[in-house]
């Protein structure tokens, strides 16, 4: 039987999903299923039941089922612990769903891709959403020289950087300072076409930025608003979709995709 995989989320239908992976899978000469499954609310358990029985292996899982995902899964990734969430699920060999989250991973590799290497970096990330939760982990673990988190509701930023100790600080939009390297904008702000309320100064002074939303053209509310400031090195999450998928692919298969040949061809 073919092994079957697919992307669990609602919405579901404007999904790369299962075009990245049918890319990835004729880059790697793999036979595979990659379809969608609408959850409706409250049946993400059933839904993954049966396609688990059904000849399923693996699926990535999208807004609003990453946390119903997180406690379906019996084992977790420290990355899917500490982010709180899961975005891949795989039934292992002694039929045990394990539970990862290659989100915040991704990220890191889209960075690294991009010659932005956050060793010795000040960075500050802005927003405590279930994506920046992904992510600091992983972020951390590349050694930066500091991260501060910004965000509206200041108690999720506090709940976000208490779990890292000093490692991390936490701050007011009013308070921050121009001196931060590595802006990243992990509020989905650009989603409504607005902009964080961080003073121009601050994101002036940084030699890079990332959004992890992602546009067709490459060009987000957030990295558009920093290009016209000057911001040289500025990107958007396009890569962190591919990256993240890529390393669901290889949970799954045992091969790591080329992730840059998927990324020049979608792009
Ligand atoms: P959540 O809904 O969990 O969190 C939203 C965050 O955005 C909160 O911190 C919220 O702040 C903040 N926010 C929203 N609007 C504004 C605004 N106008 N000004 C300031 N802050 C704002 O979303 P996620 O964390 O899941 O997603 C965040 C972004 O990351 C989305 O754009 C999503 O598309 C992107 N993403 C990209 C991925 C990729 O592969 N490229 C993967 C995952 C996510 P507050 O708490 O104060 O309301």
């Amino acid at each position: 039987m073919t092994d079957r995989y697919a992307v669990f989320g609602n919405p579901i239908a404007h999904s790369m999903s299962p075009q990245i992976h049918a890319y990835f899978a004729s880059l790697c000469g793999d036979d595979l299923e990659y379809g969608t499954v609408l959850v409706p609310a409250g049946e993400f358990a059933k839904q993954c039941d049966s396609f688990f029985s059904h000849g399923g292996r693996g699926c990535n899982v999208t807004v609003p089922c990453k946390l119903d995902a997180c406690a379906y899964a019996d084992e977790l990734t420290p990355y899917a612990q500490s982010a709180g969430a899961v975005n891949t699920l795989k039934l292992q060999n002694d039929g045990k769903i394990l539970g990862d989250n290659t989100d915040g991973r991704g990220f890191i590799a889209d960075l690294k891709r991009l010659k932005l290497y956050p060793e010795g970096k000040r960075i500050l990330l802005i927003g405590a959403g279930g994506a920046a939760k992904g992510i600091m982990h992983p972020l951390l673990e590349e050694k930066p020289a500091a991260v501060t988190v910004v965000n509206r509701n200041m108690d999720k930023a506090v709940e976000l950087a208490k779990a890292y100790g000093k490692e991390v600080t936490v701050c007011r939009y009013d308070e921050l300072k121009a001196e931060y390297d590595l802006v990243i904008n992990a509020t989905s702000s650009s989603l409504n076409g607005a902009l964080p309320p961080l003073e121009d100064e601050v994101l002036r002074a940084a030699s890079a930025a990332y959004d992890l939303m992602y546009k067709k053209d490459g060009v987000t509310t957030f990295t558009q608003h920093a290009i016209e400031l000057g911001v040289t090195d500025c990107h958007d999450g396009f890569g962190m979709l591919i990256m993240q998928a890529a390393l669901s692919y290889e949970l799954w298969r045992g091969v790591r995709p080329d992730a840059g040949k998927a990324i020049a061809h979608f792009r």
